[in-house]
């Protein structure tokens, strides 16, 4: 369902839910399941590192279980992505998959792999409710939440293709996973912390990377990034903040008419406060809009002496957007006057767009 400018979803439209996962539960509910089932609970820990550690979900490779165990077994194993289409570049490094889940929605996620890191971009909702215009995924708005494990599946399917060699660079693993896919983590709050928990918590129960590892990138609904900083779990907040001015952002982050420009600010300083983690503020440069100097120095004064490190990102072009990415003269100009302020800066880098696959060009058409 596409969306009027401006319009926010927040409910995703009541649907089937996909069936239930190993990777959906808890360690505790996972013996509990694994009870119901008739079997002792121990086999959830077996089951656990199979899919956690070895990334199997092939029972009949699991000979430490008893046949008839595994048969029963399976069922905390049911398959809930399909691999659609899958498209690379940067010689094989950059890989980006579009899934289809159990009810026929699409999401995508890419693998980025680094000499030194490899990052999996994940989708957190099928479609997305918050309608910024110059995001792709906005356009197409909300189709439904994602499972905790339908989410962990997309980082386990990346580990496994690097685990297996599959990646140019030798065998590795999923160092790092940004909710930067499709969706607003936040709007599907419950999810998403459980799908970040079992990310976190130690092989065999998860896949044991470090929360520092993780970022919850959102568009800023306050509420959240206050229950996020008491979960205890140090992830990584990025706030996509696209402009220092309340009349812009209104317009750029529809969301921003509910929480301005300083609550927004104001819950990323408490977080960071909490946390002790530095807060990433995303800001697309697009030219002509949100590129002033001006914006940089209002921006620069906004964030200056806090727990924080802003992330430029030229604007990657979306289907029927008029906006492109900004000047080079000018992002250096911007870069410079932040810089001026004191403040931590970077430009991205923006791997993947030949493919669409970089930030705001997630769409998930099968075509
Ligand atoms: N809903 C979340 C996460 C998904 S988007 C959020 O908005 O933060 C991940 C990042 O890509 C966000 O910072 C988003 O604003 C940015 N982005 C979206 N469209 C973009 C585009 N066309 N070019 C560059 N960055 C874009």
């Amino acid at each position: 369902m596409s969306q009027q400018p401006g319009q926010l979803t927040f409910v995703a439209p009541r649907r089937a839910k996909p069936a239930r996962h190993l990777a959906d539960l808890s360690m505790a509910d996972r013996r509990a399941a694994v009870t119901e089932l008739g079997e002792k609970a121990f086999r959830a820990d077996q089951l656990s590192r199979h899919y956690f550690e070895r990334l199997t979900t092939d029972v009949a490779a699991m000979t430490d279980l008893p046949a008839a165990s595994r048969d029963k077994l399976s069922a905390l194993l049911p398959s809930l992505l399909t691999p659609v289409k899958e498209l690379a570049t940067d010689g094989g490094t950059t890989r980006k998959t579009l899934w289809k889940l159990f009810d026929g929605a699409l999401v995508e996620s890419v693998l980025m792999r680094y000499p030194d890191r490899a990052t999996m971009c994940v989708s957190s909702q099928a479609g997305c409710g918050m309608n910024c215009p110059f995001c792709a995924t906005g356009q197409a708005g909300l189709t439904r939440n994602m499972s905790t494990a339908e989410i962990v599946e997309q980082v386990v399917a990346g580990a496994r293709a690097l685990a297996a060699g599959e990646v140019p660079g030798g065998p590795g693993r999923v160092s790092n996973v940004v909710f930067m896919g499709m969706g607003e983590p936040l709007a599907n709050y419950k999810q998403v912390i459980g799908a970040v928990r079992r990310m976190v918590e130690p092989a065999p129960h998860g896949l044991g990377i470090s929360a520092r590892g993780v970022t919850v990138s959102t568009v800023g609904l306050v509420p959240a990034i206050g229950k996020l900083a008491d979960e205890g779990l140090p992830v990584t907040l990025a706030l996509s903040l696209h402009a220092p001015d309340d009349e812009l952002r209104d317009t750029l982050v529809p969301i921003n008419t509910r929480w301005k420009v300083a609550e927004v600010l104001d819950a990323a300083w408490a977080y960071a406060a909490k946390t002790k983690r530095r807060v990433s503020i995303e800001y697309a440069l697009i030219k002509d809009i949100n590129d002033q100097e001006w914006r940089a120095d209002l921006l620069g004064k906004l964030v200056r002496n806090k727990l924080v490190h802003v992330n430029l990102i030229p604007l990657n072009p979306t289907p029927g957007s008029k906006w492109t990415a900004s000047r080079p003269e000018d992002e250096r100009a911007f870069v410079r006057r932040l810089q001026f302020h004191g403040v931590p800066v970077t430009v991205r880098d923006t791997r993947g767009r030949e493919i669409d696959g970089a930030c705001g060009q997630l769409a998930a058409a099968d075509a």
